[in-house]
């Protein structure tokens, strides 16, 4: 079974599915900035909820948000959309990258310490809520994986193992996958347990081709956030990758948010990314990539397979421990 904010689920339960979406993200620190608007839940909820009916009618059902313990995770604001929107969704344990994240909580313990406190999430919910966990996430910086990024992943691999659950990972400008598969495959966690984020952020076919190789699912989860690389590249790789046989490595999003506490670092008001970034919804794939796709001359039984069977494959993961 999967568990999803509102319990669990069958993997065939699951349907249409967005592999990385952000419900709500608070940078740490994120109250800190006095210029930037207040936090209002219930206006939030409400924002979030309509946007989160209008993916319902475009027939997605559930939909992963991989915030980690240290962007503001706020399993509660779920587990209201989830009720609201009728679209299930699966949260996660673990932490973000050290430059991003709060590495000062938990750098001092050792690797099993680490390993305790997420299996606790896993086993006994997040804090007083009940919510439990779907998945581990994992981080990695810019070109090196750190010290501290290797400890608090070996920590999730070990989680991993404990509690059969699979990782889904943030990697920076695509680098450092192949260092995600050797940390947790030495820990035990075969390939299809994995799936590496964020590999569409450069126009690299031969990084994404080499990682499917090696049996992890490969994130093509950006589409919309055309500041690092445009979705021209990420379409024409995606179609690579099917033309060379690994459609069954695909997981695709947006890695939307929905809803920001504070500020967007770099940015400033949250109404500035709108100019910025016109195209990033929650909606976006179905609206303009897949119709392009598809006009590219890739099958829309390709497409449906990408979102609907290969969510529920890798999930299957989950549910068969070994
Ligand atoms: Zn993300």
């Amino acid at each position: 079974m999967i568990q999803t904010v509102l319990g669990p689920r069958k993997p065939e339960e699951l349907g249409k599915t967005l592999i990385h979406e952000h419900v709500l993200i608070g940078y740490p620190g994120w109250f800190m900035d006095a210029r930037m608007p207040p936090f209002i839940r219930a206006e939030a909820l409400d924002r979030v909820v309509d946007a989160f009916q209008r993916l319902h009618s475009y027939g997605v059902r559930t939909v992963v948000d991989p915030c980690p313990m240290d962007l503001g995770r706020d399993v509660s604001f779920l587990a209201e959309v989830a009720q609201r929107s009728g679209i299930n969704l699966i949260c996660t344990t673990g932490v973000y990258d050290e430059a991003q994240g709060i590495p000062f909580a938990l750098r001092h313990f050792e690797v099993e310490a680490i390993a305790d406190i997420f299996q606790k999430e896993i086993e006994d919910g997040i804090g007083l809520t009940g919510i439990r966990p779907g998945l581990i996430k994992i981080a990695t910086g810019d070109g090196k994986v750190s010290d501290y990024e290797r400890k608090m992943v070996t920590a999730a691999a070990r989680a991993a193992k404990r509690t059969g659950l699979t990782l889904l990972s943030h990697t920076e400008n695509c680098s450092c996958g192949h260092d995600q598969i050797d940390i947790v495959g030495a820990e035990g966690i075969a390939p299809h347990r994995l799936l590496v984020g964020h590999c569409c952020g450069r126009d690299d076919h031969p990084y994404q081709k080499s990682l499917a190789e090696r049996g992890v699912y490969v994130g093509f989860d950006r589409f919309g956030i055309e500041i690092f690389n445009t979705d021209a590249n990420r379409m024409k790789n995606l179609k690579e990758l099917v033309d060379a046989g690994f459609r069954d490595s695909i997981l695709v999003s947006h890695d939307t948010v929905n809803c920001w506490l504070g500020g967007i670092p770099g940015v400033g008001h949250p109404d500035q990314v709108k100019q910025i970034l016109p195209n990033w919804s929650l909606t976006h794939l179905f609206e303009r990539i897949f119709p392009q796709l598809e006009a590219m001359g890739v099958a829309a039984a390709d497409l449906e397979h990408i979102v609907t069977e290969n969510p529920r494959r890798y999930f299957e993961a989950n549910a068969h421990p070994i």
